[in-house]
Order: C-alpha cells, then sequence, then structure tokens
C-alpha cells in the first residue's frame, strides 16, 4: 500500500490521527497532517482505510500496487 494527503485540503480535524495515528500525525504549527509511514505496513491497512473513509475533506488517497495487494 502506499497513501499520500493533499494538504491542500487537510483542515486539521485530526480524523485521521485518531484512526491511525501510526501512519498520520499533525504539525505542531498548523495542524494539518504529515504522512509518517507512505508505505504503510500490511497491519495498519485497515486503519489507513478507515482514517480515508472519516476524513471529511477526503484529503487521503490510498492504493495498493496490482491483485494481491501485497504493497
Ligand atoms: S482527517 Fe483529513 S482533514 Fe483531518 S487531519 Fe486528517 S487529512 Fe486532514
Amino acid at each position: 500500500m502506499l497513501t499520500r494527503v493533499d494538504s491542500e485540503r487537510c483542515i486539521g480535524s485530526g480524523m485521521c490521527i485518531l484512526a491511525a495515528g501510526e501512519v498520520f500525525d499533525q504539525r505542531e504549527d498548523d495542524g494539518t497532517v504529515v504522512v509518517l509511514r507512505p508505505e504503510p505496513p500490511a497491519d495498519t491497512w485497515d486503519a489507513v482505510r478507515e482514517a480515508a473513509r472519516l476524513c471529511p475533506t477526503a484529503a487521503i488517497t490510498f492504493w495498493t500496487d496490482g491483485p494481491s495487494g501485497t504493497r
């Protein structure tokens, strides 16, 4: 899996940190998101999917590489 965030869309709601704090964090200054692990490990994929679902501005994108979803 790869994930990225469109920082232009992020409003700093913090939902992604609540869902997947091991993958996302917030900047100290303005509260917008930082991706800590752009290639999150498999045991965090469900949390990343939940973070993307919860994000109020649909700023989070993720994708897997190929049908096996092994990346
Ligand atoms: S949930 Fe979306 S809007 Fe909120 S901090 Fe994360 S990326 Fe930004």
